[in-house]
């Protein structure tokens, strides 16, 4: 004997459990794709954490030096937030021309990572 109210709570429990269920299934997927992926990247705006969850692997394999760029979104101040791995010397000059192209610091965070 479901109300009307009943069911839109269950309607709502099971969407959230397929959203879980995505999520999980994305980070799987990236998993495979590239293992050794951090947990999280460091928000470099507010210094909170981009989870795993929320990252995307942007194509590298034309670029030399470059193993590795991510972009993710900060749980706690919703900005999107990068990481690059790679030579190291590569990855300074791609910060600083990419910060210098977002108009200097703030905006869009990068950080170096090791993979
Ligand atoms: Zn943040």
């Amino acid at each position: 004997m479901a109300t009307k109210k009943g069911s839109d709570k269950r309607k709502k429990k099971l969407l959230a459990k397929k959203k879980m269920a995505l999520t999980k299934a994305h980070q799987q997927n990236l998993e495979s794709k590239t293992p050794g992926l951090p947990d999280y990247i460091t928000c470099n705006e507010c210094g909170g954490m981009a989870p795993k969850s929320t990252f995307e692997i942007l194509d590298t394999k034309k670029t030399e030096g470059l193993d590795l760029v991510i972009t993710g979104t900060c749980q706690d101040c919703g900005l999107a937030t990068m990481a690059m791995s790679g030579d190291p010397d590569v990855v300074a000059l791609y910060i600083d021309a990419f910060q210098e192209e977002m108009g200097g610091k703030g905006k869009m965070g990068v950080e170096s990572i090791k993979i």
